[in-house]
Parts: C-alpha cells; sequence; structure tokens
C-alpha cells in the first residue's frame, strides 16, 4: 500500500473521520434551489436546440427524428436491427404477432475498432450481421432492418442520420459528418454477400420510448441511463421551428435532445466538482458531453475513485494508504457502485468483497461506511441531474399523465436510482402532473423493429 498523504497523519476518532468524510462529500450534494435553476438552464437549452438561429450554436441539439407515431400495438412482421452504442453490438431478428419473439447474438466491438478508421466500424458491423444471417438461413427473404445507431446524430430522414460527434470513447475516424446509413450500405456492398433493405435509423431513446409505447398509450419520453445518457419525446411541430417539411397530420414529433451535451457551453459549471474536470480532461471528448459525464455509467465510477482518492491523501480512509488497484483510473467499475449500495443498512458483506479485489484486506466498519457513503453521494446526485432533466421534459408536455421508458445499465442495475428519482421528479413537476417510469424491454432492439414496422404502416396509408 501506498501512503499518500503529504505528511503523518494525526490520529482522528472515526467520528472525526466521518464528519470530515461528509463535510468533503457535500460538494457532490445538489439543494432544491440548484435542481431547479439546472432545470431552469435545460429548458433554456432546449429552447435553443429548437429554434432556427440558435440551433447551430446550441449545445442541445434536439434533433427531428422523423418519427411521428407510435406505435398502435397492432405491428406485424419480420425484421432485422443492429444495435451499436453501448457496451455491446448486437444483431437481432424480431417478430411481431400479438407477441413480441427474439432471437438475437451480441458481438464484442474490440478497442482498437471503437477507435480506428471509420470504414473498419462499419465493415465489423456488416460482417457481424452477414454471420448472422448466414446462421440463421435468413439469407432468401428481404428482410426490413431497423438500425439504432446511439450517438448524436443530425435526421434529414427516416433513413438518414449524420453524425455529428462520437461519444462513448468512441472515435473512428472519417464518420463525423458523414451519413451512418450510407456508410453501412456501403460496407455491406463491399462484401457483396448479403442483401438488406434498412427502412429507419434511430437512436436508443427513440427506440425506448417507441418499445414502451406499443403496450403503454401513455408514454411520451424515451429516457436512457447507461453508458451514456439522453432522452427524447414527443414534441408538437408548432414548437419545433426547425421542422422544415410541410406540418401535417400528426403535428408531432420525436425529439432527440442529446441532452448529455447539456453544460458544453459552461452553463452547468456552477455546480461542477474538481472531479468532473479530472473525468473531462482524461476523457477522449474534453470538453464535451459534460452532464453525460456527471451522469452515466461510463463515468460514476470513476468519480467514485477520484473522491476516494482523496479521501485516502487526506488520512480519512484505510489510514492514509492506498492501494496500487485503487490509484489505477477505471480501476472503480461503475457496477460497484450498485453492489455496494445493494448492502443490507449496517452490513458491508458487497464492499469488503470489492475493497479485497482492490487490495485492501483489512478496511475497517467504518471505511466501508465512508465509502459507502461516497457512492451514495455519487449515485444521488447522477439520480437528481437526471430527474431534473426528466421534470424540464414532463413540463414542456405538460399532459396529466406521462410514462417515462427507461433503459439503460445505471437504471436498471442501481437499486435506488429509480426511487431517487421518483422522489426527485415528484418534487420538480408542476403540480397536477402525474408520471411513471417504465422499464422498456429491450428498446434498442425491439424498438428498432417497431420504427421499421411504423414506417410502413405510414407508407401504406399514404
Ligand atoms: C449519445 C446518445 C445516446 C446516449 C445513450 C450518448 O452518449 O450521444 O445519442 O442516446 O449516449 O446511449
Ligand atoms: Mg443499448
Amino acid at each position: 500500500l501506498t501512503r499518500t498523504a503529504s505528511e503523518e497523519m494525526p490520529h482522528m476518532s472515526e467520528d472525526i473521520i466521518e464528519a470530515k468524510v461528509r463535510e468533503i462529500c457535500q460538494e457532490l450534494v445538489l439543494s432544491p434551489e440548484v435542481l431547479k435553476e439546472v432545470c431552469d438552464c435545460l429548458q433554456e437549452e432546449i429552447n435553443k436546440g429548437l429554434a432556427k438561429d440558435s440551433h447551430p450554436e446550441a449545445t442541445v441539439k434536439c434533433f427531428p427524428t422523423y418519427v411521428r407515431e407510435l406505435p398502435n400495438g397492432k405491428e406485424e412482421g419480420r425484421f432485422l436491427a443492429l444495435d451499436l452504442g453501448g457496451t455491446n453490438f448486437r444483431v437481432l431478428l424480431i417478430e411481431f404477432s400479438s407477441k413480441c419473439r427474439m432471437d438475437s447474438k451480441i458481438y464484442a466491438v474490440p478497442q482498437p475498432i471503437m477507435v480506428g478508421p471509420g470504414d473498419g466500424l462499419f465493415d465489423h458491423i456488416a460482417e457481424c450481421l452477414a454471420s448472422f444471417i448466414k446462421e440463421r438461413n435468413l439469407g432468401n427473404e428481404l428482410l426490413p432492418l431497423g438500425f439504432t445507431f446511439s450517438f448524436p446524430c443530425k435526421q434529414e430522414g427516416l433513413t438518414k442520420a449524420r453524425l455529428a460527434q462520437w461519444t462513448k470513447g468512441f472515435k473512428c475516424e472519417g464518420v463525423e459528418g458523414r451519413d451512418v446509413v450510407e456508410l453501412l450500405k456501403q460496407a455491406i456492398a463491399r462484401r457483396g454477400d448479403v442483401q438488406i433493405k434498412i427502412c429507419a435509423v434511430l437512436n436508443d431513446t427513440t427506440g425506448t420510448l417507441m418499445s414502451c409505447a406499443w403496450k403503454n398509450r401513455n408514454c411520451r419520453i424515451g429516457l436512457i441511463v447507461g453508458t451514456g445518457t439522453n432522452a427524447c419525446y414527443m414534441e408538437k411541430l408548432e414548437k419545433v421551428e426547425l421542422w422544415d417539411e410541410v406540418i401535417d397530420d400528426p403535428p408531432q414529433v420525436v425529439i432527440n435532445t442529446e441532452w448529455g451535451a447539456f453544460g458544453d457551453n459552461g452553463c452547468l459549471d456552477f455546480v461542477r466538482t474538481e472531479y468532473d474536470n479530472n473525468i473531462d480532461s482524461e476523457s477522449v471528448n474534453p470538453g464535451k458531453q459534460l452532464y453525460e459525464k456527471m451522469i452515466s455509467g461510463m463515468y460514476m465510477g470513476e468519480i467514485a475513485r477520484q473522491v476516494l482518492v482523496r479521501l485516502v491523501s487526506e488520512g480519512l480512509l484505510f489510514g492514509g494508504f492506498a492501494s496500487d488497484i485503487l490509484l489505477e483510473k477505471g480501476s472503480f467499475f461503475t457496477k460497484y457502485i450498485s453492489e455496494i449500495e445493494s448492502d443490507k443498512s449496517g452490513d458491508f458483506n458487497n464492499c469488503r468483497a470489492i475493497l479485497e479485489e482492490l487490495g485492501f484486506n483489512d478496511a475497517t466498519d467504518a471505511d466501508c461506511a465512508n465509502v459507502r457513503h461516497v457512492c451514495e453521494c455519487v449515485s444521488r446526485r447522477a439520480a437528481n441531474l437526471t430527474a431534473a432533466g426528466v421534470s424540464v421534459l414532463l413540463n414542456r408536455i405538460g399532459e396529466e399523465s406521462v410514462t417515462v421508458a427507461v433503459d439503460g445499465s445505471v437504471y436498471r442495475f442501481h437499486p435506488h436510482f429509480h426511487n431517487l428519482m421518483v422522489e426527485q421528479i415528484s418534487q420538480l413537476v408542476k403540480p397536477g402532473i402525474k408520471f411513471d417510469l417504465m422499464l422498456s424491454e429491450d428498446g434498442s432492439g425491439r424498438g428498432a423493429a417497431l420504427v421499421a414496422a411504423v414506417a410502413s404502416r405510414c407508407a401504406a396509408m399514404r
């Protein structure tokens, strides 16, 4: 173990240590007033995103998705879906009748491909798709395909999406500014061994909204709190100055807010901490996705690690000695936060096991309690910030009762995230608005098929 504190520590009682830990963590605690201010800022940024003049400069882009109809539950047929943008890449085969059946396969996206040339990425996707089609003998059918591409894209139609910028650790040369559907088609053509019909390209938030709306009439918002964070919502066309097409029926469109970039113009600096600054400057996209970096799974564990390292260096944890593992960037996984907070109160079983993995074999109960406190502060801050975002959307929509479809590893696996969000949203929404947060089953897969299905239904009606 390495002593990181600069000088010999004076002896402190456990009570004093606990008080100091709480004081240091206080910075991560957002008061109701601060959260209200965050809401006001986001509301303003969304307005800027939607308005023509301010859109080019806006950080929260609010891209219209061209999805204007929600599913009616009667969709039918077989579809392929591709899901790129989280931890894994997946190919899916989805069949709708009255039920939804699904077969899927997960493929790894090797790190060198995530940061290599764009053609390499799309060749890899096309290769996985081709092998899926062959393995399942789907070669003789021209199945409609929905492509869930979970990065900020300026959509120019249901099948045209230009990547605005990479996020979440991806950084492939030659893709920003290009239409990802075209790039996928080209990669498929380079192989020449499969035929597909791409019917829709969508964000995972849109997929999540559609997947939930399939059975739930009130669903108007899709939210992801996973590797990254983002939300989409159904907006009235009259409020979307950006909309360049005719205003016909239905007079609404799903807006992909890309709220992960909220704060990139400095408007969240009043809540950001030294930990947030460190994480940002060590990321592959410094200055970008600042709201996302305070919330999502790609960063939450690292925020906690930074706080822990600081506490050790002040002699407040593990007697002032850090392990080599703890000092390594990325060594405190976000899933540790969920596991530590899953311990029953008063017992530190998961916490102790994790600390052992990190090289601390004799953490005291007081150490465990303080580690847990750090995790709680970090996850609570993330939940509160997400809740602020959802409240802004609920207040904009202004309907009496709205269901929010949610997916993502943080929301799914953190034991209290749902409750923390519900509690906070209740504080922030206008009186009279009722809401619920519903886990959306596999938005990126089923949702993609639904967008493709709804697109063909609408085409048939025109
Ligand atoms: C991307 C969004 C995506 C979100 C959740 C963000 O980094 O910019 O497009 O919806 O992650 O996957
Ligand atoms: Mg996903």
